[in-house]
């Protein structure tokens, strides 16, 4: 059953029932073989940038859609209860683009953004390193200025990187001084940059269509107009683009939670034992109510942290609690809908064991829910203090 919305406006309701239709024809059909198959959909993000939802955060003066992340979430959201990698996938795309949009010059938006936002680029994201996961400001890579200061030249490892030899272009960040956290800085370099090496693809638990390596950088020369933001300003920007990012792997997360709960509900009531459907049983009955509770608060909570931000609140702190309560909710409530299903929950005749591979990462990348912890309890304590 699609899930009840109270959309801003006409224009909104539209795009929700464009991805709808998107989803039910042309991704719905797809997902079993291409996640079979560990395919990387490109030729589907293609379709989605066509139809603008790759960039729907961003400002129309520059060729996005310029619609509130109250909207842009919902969109992930459909997809992901359809496509958990692709959901995946556009919400990554949307986080390489942030630092541009928000740190950009207008020359950098004309030039390298515009093109992101018409939807022809799909982005990387280059932030994590074997050694610098959740403490990412312990990065090795190392950008070195040229002799006249006219390029970059960057050197070392990045890590986990989803839309790895695929993407376009590559938001990356590497150290420009020693100073720590602020000796990072961000650049944006092309997929065609010469010494950008791609490592084979992680053979991962799930999220099999969203590809995903370790990147080489063997003195990788990029102009010095792809610096983004200020020398060593790095850091705050990842940080920032994180905020906006977890919004997403939260809505993303609440989608598959809802594809999960639809498909147990649809079960129960089929499924016959005793001479009467599980779902007339109160015990299991009981428990597809947890589920759709745990749904509910998912997307209550990162509904309620993206009108902060659309509001131009501070949104650090709401964004985590939401990152935390729905990929929570997804791990419970995709784990739950295989119990529903029995012994054919567990076999892959049905998607409900799928869902519940995929539900794992959302507890580990774009920050651990430790990470989200650590997040909420700082920013709490510093207001209480
Ligand atoms: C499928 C996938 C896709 C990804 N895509 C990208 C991408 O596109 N771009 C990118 O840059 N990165 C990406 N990542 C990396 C991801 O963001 C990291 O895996 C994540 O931040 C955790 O880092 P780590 O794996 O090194 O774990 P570690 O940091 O080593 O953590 C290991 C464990 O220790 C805990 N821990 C660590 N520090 C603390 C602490 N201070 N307090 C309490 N507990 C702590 C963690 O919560 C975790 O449980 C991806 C990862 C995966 C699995």
């Amino acid at each position: 059953m699609p899930a009840q919305r109270l959309m801003p406006d006409d224009d909104a309701q539209d795009l929700i029932d464009l991805t709808r239709a998107i989803c039910a024809e042309r991704l719905a059909p797809r997902v079993d073989a291409a996640e079979a198959a560990h395919e990387f959909p490109k030729d589907t993000f293609a379709l989605l940038g066509r139809s603008g939802l790759l960039s729907l955060p961003y400002p129309e003066e520059h060729g996005g859609m310029g619609q509130p992340y109250e909207v842009y979430l919902q969109v992930v959201e459909e997809i992901a209860s359809v496509w958990m990698s692709v959901a995946v996938g556009v919400s990554v795309h949307s986080l390489t683009m942030f630092p541009l949009d928000r740190f950009g010059t207008d020359e950098q938006k004309r030039t390298l953004l515009e093109p992101m936002l018409g939807g022809d680029q799909l982005g990387a994201y280059c932030l994590s390193e074997l050694r610098a996961g959740s403490d990412v400001a312990s990065m090795t890579t190392r950008a070195t200025p040229s002799a006249d200061g006219s390029s970059w030249r960057i050197k070392g490892s990045k890590a986990w990187i989803s839309h790895a030899g695929h993407a376009d272009y590559y938001t990356t960040f590497a150290r420009t001084s020693d100073d720590g956290g602020r000796g990072i800085s961000c650049f944006i370099v092309p997929a065609d940059a010469d010494g950008l090496v791609f490592a084979e693809p992680e053979r991962k638990m799930g999220l099999h269509c969203d590809t995903v390596s370790q990147i080489h950088f063997e003195d990788v020369e990029v102009s010095g107009d792809r610096l983004v933001g200020a020398v060593g300003q790095g850091l705050p920007i990842a940080l920032a683009a994180l905020d906006s990012g977890r919004l997403g792997i939260a809505a993303a997360a609440t989608g598959l939670a809802q594809g999960a709960l639809d498909l147990a509900v649809s079960y129960a009531k089929d499924r016959v034992q005793f001479g009467r459907p599980i779902a007339d049983n109160q015990g299991l009955a009981f428990l597809l109510a947890d589920m759709e509770a745990a749904v509910m608060s998912a997307r209550a909570t990162y509904l309620h942290a993206a009108r902060l931000k659309d509001a131009g609140r501070p949104v650090g702190r709401a964004a985590s609690v939401a990152k935390l309560i729905a990929t929570d909710a997804a791990m419970r409530v995709t784990t739950d809908a295989v119990q529903v299903l029995g012994g054919a929950g567990y076999t892959t005749d049905f998607p409900a064991e799928r869902y519940m591979r995929e539900a794992k990462v959302t507890q580990i990348f774009e920050g651990t829910n430790q990470i989200q912890r650590l997040v909420i309890s700082r920013d709490l304590l510093k207001e209480t203090s």
